[in-house]
């Protein structure tokens, strides 16, 4: 690397440093401009971007029809509130709709504000339909969730420091063990309006439940006539080889809630499906968001559902998923506990004898790959769907270096 470069994005991360709350403490590296699944630096050094935003970049990089579909909105029409109707909002709840297979969407922004819409359908639910005496609603939740970061929804992790400092918080919610059916049943009871999962838990570290477990959990569910509701924010839309998570499993949600890569990693855009007997509980002024359902996210975000479809990127992730983790399995090291997951939803955990995962995401790094330790011991592998064998193998064996 130049050093007028170099000093660029040292630069360029002290800016942020300076004049930035320090909620992050991203690798250090600065990204410049990005295609498919690689990215540059100001260096103009390549990388390989293993982690896609999260799962928001299932189909890489400034996908061109999903770009194409931006500008063309942008130059009619952008935002106009729900004040009024916009000709992207019908379109695309139906598209949702039929790509789901659920009768009703409703819009958000975030995938955090998606949990929060849930949890609202949810306790109203449990109030005007299951009757359940007011002020008495509990959600279940699993220990180890990760649902977002507002003052609710840290209210009910388990993690500490998500919480530290935040509360009080909103009571009404039960925590059991994730995957383990007997705490669930014990848990629910006639008071509940939900259990609330993510059907692969990502940022706890990629916890792939025991097979059986949703379709057993659904069950319980259905007996208490409480709402069997999937957070698939970070599962959806091809991420584990299914369009859904939940397909593994044949435990379709009463609600279904997605955020991330249904904005095709371009805009922000999330929503809730449900049925019209959960979600015709809201009535006007319920509920609702300035930017949720606005003509540009919404353009995007059907052009980005029909680019999933035509190049079958579902189909590729799970092909490519299964390709990956053979690889990684593959490798010899003295530092790797496990590799598990589904499609490209990919956790490989160290030994705590590793001395954690950050040195060798910081290592692969300096090899032109990005990937990211989720919690202290497990490296996150989640490519953009598109990604091919043959760039797989370039970074298998780069990995595999790293963890000599
Ligand atoms: N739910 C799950 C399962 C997630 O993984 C995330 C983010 O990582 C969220 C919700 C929150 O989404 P957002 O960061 O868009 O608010």
């Amino acid at each position: 690397m130049d050093t007028q470069t170099a000093n660029l994005s040292a630069q360029l991360i002290e800016l942020a440093d300076t004049y930035g709350a320090h909620n992050y403490h991203p690798l250090p590296i600065v990204i410049t401009t990005a295609k498919g699944i690689w990215v540059k630096d100001p260096d103009g050094r390549k990388y390989m971007d293993m982690l896609s935003a999260y799962s928001a970049l299932n189909h890489g990089h400034r996908h061109p029809r999903v770009i194409k579909a931006l500008v063309d909105q942008a130059k009619k029409l952008t935002l106009t509130s729900r004040a009024f109707n916009n000709d992207q909002l019908g379109p695309w709840l139906k598209e949702l709709c039929d790509f789901t297979g659920y009768d009703v969407a409703l819009p958000m922004n975030t995938g955090c504000e998606a949990v929060e819409t849930a949890l609202k359908l949810a306790r109203k639910w449990g109030y005007k339909v299951k009757h359940v005496p007011e002020g008495k609603a509990e959600i279940v939740v699993c220990a180890n969730n990760f649902h977002g970061r507002t003052v609710t929804v840290v209210g009910f992790s388990t993690e500490a420091q998500y919480k530290d400092g935040f509360g009080p918080f909103s009571p009404g919610f039960k925590v059991v063990k994730f995957g383990d059916i007997e705490e669930l049943r014990a848990a629910v009871n006639e008071n509940t309006v939900a259990f609330l999962f993510e059907p692969i838990q990502g940022e706890a570290g990629i916890n792939v439940p025991p097979a059986g477990y949703l379709k057993a959990a659904k069950e319980i569910c259905k007996q208490h006539n409480a709402l069997f509701v999937a957070d698939e924010v970070q599962t959806g839309f091809g991420r584990t080889g299914k369009n859904f998570c939940w397909q593994h499993d044949d435990a379709r949600p009463d609600m279904m809630i997605m955020g991330k890569a249904l904005g095709g990693g371009v805009m922000p855009i999330s929503a809730v499906v449900a049925s019209r007997e959960i979600m015709h509980v809201l009535n006007p002024g319920d509920h609702g968001s300035t930017f949720g359902g606005n003509p540009l996210a919404c353009a995007v975000s059907r052009e980005a559902l029909r680019v999933l479809k035509d190049e079958q990127l579902v189909e590729k992730s799970a092909e490519m998923g299964e390709y990956f983790m053979q690889g990684l399995r593959a490798i010899k090291s003295p530092y790797i506990k496990e590799v598990r997951g589904k499609g490209l939803l990919i956790g490989l955990e160290l030994k705590p004898e590793a001395g954690g995962a950050r040195r060798f995401c910081e290592a692969m790094m300096n090899m032109g790959l990005l990937c990211k330790e989720t919690h202290d011991n497990v490296i996150r592998f989640a490519p953009p769907l598109i990604i091919t064998k043959k760039e797989i193998d370039w970074a298998l064996k780069r990995i595999a270096k790293a963890l000599k």
